[in-house]
């Protein structure tokens, strides 16, 4: 068969079970509000969960920083590229999320992805063991095979199960890889739980903070302060992407571990450094999170949170518990779920599809992201095109 052809048999089987993706386009900012593929549409797909992305102060930022640095890096951070708006944005962001640990550093990267992929392949290498939760992100699951430990999956959120594992362990190094919030059921790890396993059994945590940094904690200052960690074990992954408006990530923890960073992680040295612009706005948005308004905004994000809950209970659907912006609701297969967020589409309500291989299968979803730019007007829309939906369906 011909190698074209072999793709075209596989992607016709993509299409066979339902599992097409297909990407929109948006016009202007995407948020809460936004033209979607040219109608304006109520956005429930994203992660701008305190409507930062298009928040002036930023914009503004970005443009000086371009104008104060240019457009781009230019190179690497350890080969011509570290502005100093780079070392800014690390500085602030380890004055805010390191409470954890003394004197804690920040190092930046220009994605979560390539973030995660540092920290396990630089903690973690040949002979080491990374204990992962069944449903990290794919990053973090990329980032233990590329390290080539041994990686054992633990069952969700199963500390007990985790603390049995460990202690069956014989290798010197031990990682305890895990998302705080998770990404596609918006619950949150037992993290208490997993840092006092951590502790007794000589293991590093790593925290993906992603869907925590900007949201969790009273200033916004992500997981770490909000569950009271304390540890010079504890690795703290935030992306800047999510609640902080602009792009990128950063790992904080004790100096000597992004120190160790700077010098092993290949997703770091061989890599052209993000738009010091970008940094420039990271550290805007860092003030913008701790400050009066990012606090405002999480009080909105909550009453929607709270809301969207009452909702999604009214329905004839399973939703996952969970108190954070990432809200999903169990239909099964994909057929029906497309199905679903396609007449929610019709109302003008953006909610994603999910399905595998995001999902496992059977659990195909709708993930309903909200954002303190929501108003209740959008959630009685939501409300209302649920009932419509409940006659319909069932
Ligand atoms: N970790 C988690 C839990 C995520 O949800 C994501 C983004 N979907 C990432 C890491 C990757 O971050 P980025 O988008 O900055 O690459």
């Amino acid at each position: 068969m011909k190698l074209l052809d072999m793709l075209e048999e596989s992607l016709a089987d993509i299409d066979a079970h339902g599992l097409r993706r297909r990407r929109r386009t948006i016009d202007g900012p995407s948020g809460a509000h936004a033209t979607v593929d040219g109608r304006e549409m109520i956005g429930f797909a994203n992660n701008d969960y305190l409507g930062l992305a298009a928040h002036p102060v930023l914009v503004d930022a970005l443009a000086e920083g371009a104008r104060r640095y240019g457009a781009g890096a230019a190179g690497s951070h350890l080969l011509g590229g570290h502005s100093r708006a780079h070392a800014q944005a690390e500085d602030d962001l380890a004055a805010f999320c390191g409470g954890f640990v003394d004197n804690a550093r920040a190092l930046c990267f220009s994605t979560g992805y390539m973030a995660n992929l540092a920290v396990l392949t630089a903690l973690a290498g040949r002979g080491a063991t990374i204990f992962s939760d069944a449903l990290n992100h794919a990053s973090l699951i990329d980032g233990a095979r590329l390290s080539r430990a041994d990686t054992v999956v633990y069952a969700h959120a199963d500390a007990e199960a985790l603390d049995a594992m460990l202690a069956a362990c014989r290798s010197s190094v031990k990682v305890i890889v895990t998302d705080t919030v998770f990404s596609m059921d918006g619950d949150i790890a037992p993290l208490r739980a997993l840092l006092d396993i951590a502790e007794r059994h000589g293991a590093w945590l790593v925290i993906d903070d992603a869907h925590g940094f900007g949201v969790l904690g009273d200033d916004g200052s992500g997981a770490a302060s909000a569950y009271r960690l304390r540890s010079e074990h504890l690795v703290y992954v935030g992306t800047l992407g999510k609640a902080a408006g602009v792009a990128g990530a950063f790992v904080v923890g004790h100096p000597t571990v992004i120190e160790w960073l700077v010098q092993r992680a290949r997703t770091y040295i061989f890599t052209t450094a993000s738009p010091p612009a970008v940094a420039h706005a990271v550290s805007a948005s860092v003030r913008l999170i701790g400050g009066d308004e990012g606090r405002a905004r999480r009080a909105q994000l909550a009453q929607h949170i709270a809301r969207t809950r009452e909702i999604l209970r009214s329905t004839s659907y399973k939703p996952i518990d969970s108190h954070t912006a990432v809200q999903s609701l169990i239909i099964g297969s994909n057929e029906e779920t497309l199905a679903v967020a396609a007449a929610l589409d019709e109302a003008g309500l953006w909610v994603p599809a999910i399905r595998p291989p995001t999902v496992p299968a059977g659990t195909s979803r709708l993930r309903i992201s909200l954002s303190a730019a929501h108003t209740q007007h959008d959630l009685e829309r939501l409300a209302a095109a649920f009932e419509t939906l409940t006659e319909q369906f069932r």
